[in-house]
């Protein structure tokens, strides 16, 4: 039998996408020491819920100090390994975070806090309700490279002041992020084994949801998602699922268009259109379609491409050339089925491996990928409407529901409108920032996921909610206890006359029927 040749680790590259340079190669974890590391932080858990929410919050404050020093170099790093503008990455990232702690060092006490639960059936009033917040345990956490920083950060920081310990499994493309993240928390004060970065690829991340966490938090493609739902699934694993977006942009007539339309450019091509939450499908009113149209192509050809170590990049490359080639499919689709390409619709190699430029398409319609699917790139696509019924149902034809904008000078206008889509978030008048408030809830519905991070809820999904129940009179057998018998079916009947009788008459009368059920002698 020949010798088994030594396995060599499989390795994850972290690339500049501006430069396709050589950043780092990094072993990924085996599957043996993802369980290895799960394991460290089940023991390490324990002493970090017992240490209190307050001492927790302590450690998010020092956190937040040192990433406040340390904000303009975390920025650099972002922008190396994820390739956006510099000041994209302090505005989306680091003050996302920095934020994200505010908010949990303000409010994580109060929210997090037992509360007593008064009972209003009149039988349970002898017992006094508690409701109670426990961590899950170990929180694993799976995020893509596009917020490389922010998306893992917020979701950990609420899991650690919740109790838990977590487990991170960052992007194959972007681990050097999750890599100061840790530095970060560590210096902080969080113990080495409360929360640990496993690097790897999707294999990885697969060992990591059957590793023994007890709650896992998904943030990624649709694809990705299903197959961790299945993975998940076989063990009742609770999961929160941050998935695609195919946002819709609603111009009614009455919108101011030059701030509609730099909302539209921005809200397509900030981080070269890979944000979950970009406008990927335009709808806007017939009678002003054309002037927003060019006003959308004048803005969009005064952009600067670049490399985002740059001060005056606006738009960076995408990540790598494999989305790049999605985003060119997607353009040739529509080009092909008689979309006209008003500007971009090309790679630019003469910048960098991965620039493509920023395009708008008008006359499309929901044949077309590019209305159909997640572009996940710098692509405007624009579609006329002649009415909101129409705007409405072609916004809610998607299997996507991540967020959503209006447009309209009416802001009860477009409130009403905004009832009526089916997405986790719409923005009246702004689209992309809703990401940027601390306190809002964020996550889709249909395909793009279930569950919500940030804020209150986003918190919630961090503990699970134990009832806690003491008796007030523990000397006293409960009258519902065995054994049964006509009388009591009698007064049982009488006693939900006194709760439930429609007159006061029928509640008094039930009262007296049912009061011998307090003092009944046949009982067990
Ligand atoms: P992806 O699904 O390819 O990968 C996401 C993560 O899952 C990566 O860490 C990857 O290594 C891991 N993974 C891959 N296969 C796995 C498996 N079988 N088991 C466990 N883990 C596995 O997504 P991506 O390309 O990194 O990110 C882009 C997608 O993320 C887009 O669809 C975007 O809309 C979405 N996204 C959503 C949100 C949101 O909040 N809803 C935020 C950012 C990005």
């Amino acid at each position: 039998m020949p010798a088994e040749l030594p396995t060599r680790p499989r390795t994850v590259i972290s690339r500049d996408p501006a430069t396709g340079e050589i950043l780092r190669e990094l072993d990924c974890a085996s599957d043996a020491a993802v369980h290895e590391i799960v394991a460290r932080a089940q023991a390490a858990q324990l002493p970090w819920q017992r240490l209190g929410v307050r001492q927790r919050v302590e450690v998010l404050r020092r956190f937040q100090a040192l990433l406040s020093a340390r904000k303009l170099e975390v920025a650099e790093r972002i922008t190396r390994e994820a390739g956006k503008p510099r000041v994209e990455a302090l505005s989306t990232e680091v003050l996302v975070v920095l934020d994200a702690a505010r908010f949990l060092i303000e409010h994580a006490y109060r929210l997090l806090r037992e509360e007593p639960l008064a009972h209003g059936n009149l039988a349970m009033k002898i017992k006094a309700g508690r409701i109670l917040r426990q961590p899950y345990g170990i929180v694993g956490i799976i995020s893509p490279w596009n917020y490389p920083f922010s998306v893992p950060a917020t979701e950990t920081l609420a899991a650690l002041v919740a109790g838990n310990a977590v487990v991170l499994k960052p992007s194959e493309f972007t681990p050097l992020c999750a890599l100061e993240l840790q530095s970060l928390l560590h210096a902080a004060g969080v113990p080495q084994d409360v929360f640990c970065v496993v690097v790897g690829d999707g294999a990885t991340g697969a060992a990591l949801v059957t590793s023994g966490i007890q709650k896992l938090v998904f943030t990624g493609s649709v694809a990705t998602g299903k197959r961790i739902a299945q993975s998940a699934a076989e063990r009742l694993l609770p999961v929160v699922l941050e998935l695609g977006g195919k946002d819709p942009m609603i111009v009614l007539e009455d919108a101011d268009l030059d701030i509609a339309s730099s909302g539209a450019v921005w809200g397509a091509f900030m981080n070269a259109g890979q944000t979950c939450l970009s406008v990927e499908r335009c709808y806007v009113h017939r009678s002003r379609y054309a002037e927003f149209v060019m006003a959308c192509v004048r803005k969009t050809q005064l952009l600067r491409l670049g490399n985002g170590m740059e001060p005056a990049t606006d738009v960076g490359p995408m990540i790598h050339e494999r989305q790049r080639r999605i985003v060119e499919s997607h353009v040739e689709d529509a080009r092909a089925r008689g979309a006209r390409v008003l500007t971009g619709g090309v790679a630019l190699p003469e910048l960098g491996p991965n620039f493509y430029a920023p395009t708008v398409l008008a006359d499309v319609h929901h044949e077309m990928r590019v209305m159909r699917e997640e572009t996940f790139g710098p692509v405007l696509p624009i579609m006329p409407f002649d009415s909101e019924e129409e705007a409405v149902r072609l916004a809610n034809d998607s299997q996507y529901g991540l967020a959503a904008s209006v447009w309209t000078r009416d802001r009860a206008r477009g409130a009403t409108l905004a009832r009526r889509i089916e997405a986790g978030t719409v923005m009246v008048n702004d689209t992309v920032s809703c990401f940027g408030i601390s306190e809002a809830p964020h996550g889709g519905v249909k395909a793009s996921g279930l569950g919500r991070t940030h804020g209150r809820f986003g918190l919630e999904e961090m503990v699970w909610v134990k009832y806690l129940d003491c008796d007030r009179l523990p000397g006293m057998k409960k009258p519902w206890w065995y054994r049964y018998g006509e009388k009591f079916g009698q007064s049982m009947s009488a006693f939900a006359d006194a709760m439930f009788a429609r007159t006061l008459g029928g509640r008094l009368r039930g009262a007296v029927r049912s009061a011998g059920m307090l003092r009944r002698k046949e009982q067990l």
